[in-house]
């Protein structure tokens, strides 16, 4: 009998969805890694599928009915060419290490992509795992709908960053403060090896491993790399420049992640973990949102001090192998390491000069920029709409912008641009095309998520992802997603574990 809406397990069969899974990672050695099986769920129901994402993938989700759909984003009915498993790491959080492990999300493989990429598909929010210590492995609807949102603006702001590619509800509570719709995400990444799965071996002592580990990384997301001489040592480096080119993008945007800890700093330069991260607002290099960071540690203006810090913590890993002798081993590291300032400078310097249209480099460059910031901060600027104003035809009216400080500020500016008047037509287009219209608002996100966990409402939040889609362009009237909320120096972000 031929019926219009087959199984899931005829789908699954037929793969319809097109997975490609290959399992590499849970190949590595048994130290790496714990088995694990996505816990049963009630009644999974979709909230909202990723199907441009699934297209870049060659996932056909648009031929899956929504209900398998909902079974096989809520880890019910898994492709049976998948190996679930929790991988294994430690952290320093907040300063402090401890040994931790996905205690509440469960990789399914590595799925084989059209072009060719490797990208893991994890489901977070499945269900306990070895790793789980006194956690349910259970997530909240609200917070995987937040990584689902920043996480999407990060992608279409050009930031390299993990993908959300699904959110489907469990039809279970779990339970915070008070009960909450329980969720899981599906998250997409370049892979999840953390600064924090080299702790974890190196902790054990696991030299033999820990190598094995950094070979399957290098030919992973270093493949250029792995005849080099000297390989651990490029490795080190090109890490490292992955993360003070990450952190400069964050930076020029005003991203904060919020809790930066080392088992959430990706080895492939991606974005991960979205917490209690969220946008700054008005300039302000202290600015904090998350709740549980009380010495602002992880504030703006920290990161890349402490994007350093953790590189420290990731080159101790590594000692034991770059050389044999102890006293090089630790030069060759710190020679490495003592480059991050000065790289991060060079790419915050030339994201900067693109944000102000200037298209060479001078000497007066850092110093101009300063000035601006300064300006930006004593008078509690909008960091995203003061480089937008810039690159518009006419500045608004705005007392701000007839303030003698900035007026002396502007005609410096100008000057640098070699223009007269005002910045020509092309340079604004040029600045334009760095300096986002849109970012995610922290009031504009939590009012989609509280329509979603309140009124099962899911219209506030696909308009906010459809201005977030193309935060460089203004062809429609995006005011409502441009103004910052009054006075947001009390918002709190939460981790929602
Ligand atoms: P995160 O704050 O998401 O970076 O998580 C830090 C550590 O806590 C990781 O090892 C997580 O797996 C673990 N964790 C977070 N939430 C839970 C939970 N609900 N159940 C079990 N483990 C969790
Ligand atoms: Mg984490």
């Amino acid at each position: 009998m031929v019926t219009s809406n087959p199984s899931l397990a005829e789908n699954i069969a037929k793969n319809i969805v097109g997975w490609r899974f290959d399992n590499s990672y849970s190949r590595l050695p048994d130290a790496f890694y714990a088995l694990a099986q996505p816990a049963r769920v009630q009644s999974p129901r979709v909230w909202i599928l990723n199907y441009r994402l699934a297209d870049e993938l060659g996932l056909s989700l648009r031929a899956l009915p929504l209900e398998d759909a909902a079974n096989l984003f809520a880890g019910q009915d898994l492709p049976g060419s998948c190996r679930p498993i929790a991988q294994a790491y430690a952290g320093h959080q907040f300063g402090g290490f401890t040994m931790l492990g996905d205690g509440r999300a469960i990789l399914l493989g590595e799925h084989r992509t059209p072009c060719g990429r490797l990208v893991d598909i994890q489901l977070k929010g499945a269900g306990p795992t070895r790793f789980s210590r006194g956690g349910d492995g259970r997530a909240a609807l609200g917070p995987m709908l937040r990584e689902y949102i920043i996480s999407e603006a990060m992608s279409a702001l050009g930031i390299p960053t993990t993908r959300s590619l699904a959110v489907v509800t469990t039809g279970e509570p779990v339970f915070r403060s008070s009960a909450l719709r329980g969720a899981i995400l599906t998250r997409v990444a370049a892979s999840h090896i953390r600064v924090g799965t080299f702790e974890y071996l190196a902790a054990r002592h696991d030299v033999a491993n820990l190598r094995a580990l950094a070979d399957y990384a290098i030919v992973r997301h270093f493949p250029e790399l792995v005849d080099a001489s000297q390989k651990y040592l490029e490795f080190f480096r090109a890490v490292m420049d992955r993360q003070a080119s990450l952190i400069a993008r964050w930076q020029l945007v005003g991203f904060i992640h919020g809790v930066m800890n080392t088992d959430n700093m990706a080895i492939s330069g991606e974005t991960i973990d979205y917490g209690p991260c969220a946008f700054m607002n008005a300039y302000r290099p202290d600015t904090v949102f998350s709740s549980i960071d009380h010495g602002g540690r992880y504030a703006y203006g920290n990161q890349p001090a402490i994007a350093h810090w953790n590189l420290a913590r990731f080159a101790e890993t590594l000692l034991p192998l770059l050389d044999p002798d102890q006293e090089k081993t630790i030069a060759l590291a710190s020679g490495v390491l003592a480059e991050f300032p000065k790289q991060f400078e060079a790419y915050w310097l030339a994201g900067m000069r693109k944000k102000l249209g200037l298209e060479t480099a001078a000497a007066g460059d850092a110093e101009l920029i300063r000035v601006l910031l300064d300006w930006m901060q004593n008078t509690a600027a909008d960091f995203t709409n003061t480089f937008r104003d810039l690159s518009s035809a006419e500045l608004p009216a705005d007392d701000r912008y007839r303030h003698p400080d900035f007026r002396a500020w502007y005609s410096r500016w100008l000057d640098r641009l070699q223009c007269h008047g005002r910045a020509s037509a092309s340079i604004q287009s040029r600045m334009r095309a760095v300096n986002p219209t849109v970012i995610p608002r922290n009031h504009r996100v939590e009012e989609a998520l509280a329509a979603a966990e309140d009124h099962d409402d899911p219209s506030v939040l696909h308009r906010l992802l459809a201005a977030l889609a193309s935060p460089y362009e203004a062809t429609a009237d995006l005011s409502y997603y441009q103004e910052p909320q009054a006075d947001d120096c009390n918002y709190r972000t939460f981790c929602g574990t």
